[in-house]
């Protein structure tokens, strides 16, 4: 089973990658879960935050905007970002985080205590004294994002195994040889999209990982709370938690960081807790009853930005990792960029925004 490119991993970075390069060659995708999208991005909070993150985060999530607002009818018919504002909360004691943080984005409308109050009733009066909000921000349809990107793959003829976890990988004769669960592939060129696992693919290639750390983070929904559909995401400006409306319900994290190795993550009876004390700190909700509760791994590179290009030690080994806590808001910029440097071209980020970003994001800067 040959192909042009073998990608490892069907999460959104392996699944936009595949994508992407199903218009220049055949490409076949292998993933170790029955279904893709299994790991993170099955589990995301599925926000779009173009203030979040570093500069080249910001400017990756802002080059995809303009793909989720207009997707064409071919990626997809459902409305992929629906509009919701962010806001950014402070407490008395968080002036240096908040100042910080407005540094960085000075363009956000700065909120006092009482527009806080009149955008999230709920907020217990003189904890949280002041805010920024950024009006860009919204949900992301993570499936139909997912769901579009298999697809364009599928009709340029990609080929998708499932239960297929790689367990070998060989350099020969110009060549990987991929051995896996579900049969021997072989390619010229391989992506490394396995998310928490990306190191690890590259230690079964012989290639010392570049120090991808897995960060666990825990979300859970509850309901029972009235009039919320149009409250703002609201994240505390030191991400001690943050929480939004989900269908109905209210999706609470405390966005915890814990690091972890490569598995599949749940949430902890103790984080749960943890989450619904900071939530009733600042929201005067009683939660008695939690409706469901998960975990999923945010998998960072050393300098928190991503991991995008060939490995210089080896032939024909590419890395789309380190996706982090921004994976989902990124893709389509993240892959255009990453198939370019494959293929040569791009359509949906400009050739200045690739020139912008491809240095900061090769793998050699680990090296
Ligand atoms: C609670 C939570 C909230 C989040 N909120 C947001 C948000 O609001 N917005 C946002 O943009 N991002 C968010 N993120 C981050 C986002 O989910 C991730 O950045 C993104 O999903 C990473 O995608 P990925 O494809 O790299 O990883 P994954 O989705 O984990 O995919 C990697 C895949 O590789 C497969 N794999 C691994 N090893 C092998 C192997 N040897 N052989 C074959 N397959 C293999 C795995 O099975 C897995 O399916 C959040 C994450 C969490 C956990």
């Amino acid at each position: 089973m040959s192909s042009d490119f073998v990608v490892i991993g069907a999460g959104i970075a392996g699944a936009s990658i595949a994508g992407q390069l199903a218009a220049h060659g055949k490409v076949t995708l292998l993933e170790t879960e029955k279904n893709p999208g299994f790991h993170a991005t099955g589990r995301s909070a599925a926000y779009y935050a173009p203030s979040y993150g570093n500069d080249v985060v910001r400017g990756i999530t802002v080059a995809s905007e303009a793909f989720f607002r207009e997707p064409k009818s071919r990626f997809s018919t459902a409305q992929l970002l629906k509009p919701r504002p962010s806001i950014f909360v402070a407490d008395k004691d968080q002036t240096n985080s908040f100042k910080a943080f407005m540094d960085e984005n000075p363009n956000l409308k700065r909120l006092d205590s009482k527009d806080l109050r009149l955008q999230v009733p709920l907020l217990k009066p003189g904890i949280l004294v002041q805010g920024a909000m950024d009006t860009v921000g919204g949900d992301l349809d993570v499936d139909a994002i997912l769901q579009g990107f298999l697809r364009q793959f599928l009709e340029f003829g990609g080929v998708l195994h499932v239960n297929a976890k790689v367990q070998g990988l060989i350099y020969q004769d110009g060549f990987w040889q991929i051995d896996t669960d579900a049969g021997h592939f072989s390619a010229p060129i391989i992506v490394n999209a396995a998310g928490a696992w990306a190191d690890q693919l590259a230690e079964l290639a012989g290639l010392k990982g570049l120090g991808l750390q897995a960060l666990k983070r825990t979300a859970i929904l509850v309901d029972g709370v009235d009039n919320i559909a149009n409250w703002p995401l609201v994240v505390d400006v030191d991400e001690t938690f943050y929480f939004k409306p989900d269908a109905g319900q209210l999706l609470l994290s405390p966005a915890d960081e814990s690091p972890s190795a490569p598995c599949d993550a749940f949430a902890e009876e103790i984080t749960i807790a943890i989450t619904v004390d900071r939530i009733q700190k600042v929201l005067d909700i009683e939660v008695r009853k939690v409706n469901h509760s998960w975990a999923g791994l945010r998998t960072f590179s050393p300098d928190k930005t991503f991991i995008v290009g060939f490995d210089p030690r080896c032939e024909g080994f590419f890395w789309l990792a380190g996706q982090g806590g921004y994976g989902v808001q990124t893709c389509p910029a993240l892959a255009d960029i990453a198939a370019h440097q494959i293929t040569g071209s791009h359509n949906i980020v400009s050739s200045e925004e690739v020139e912008k970003y491809n240095t900061a994001m090769q793998p050699e800067r680990f090296l």
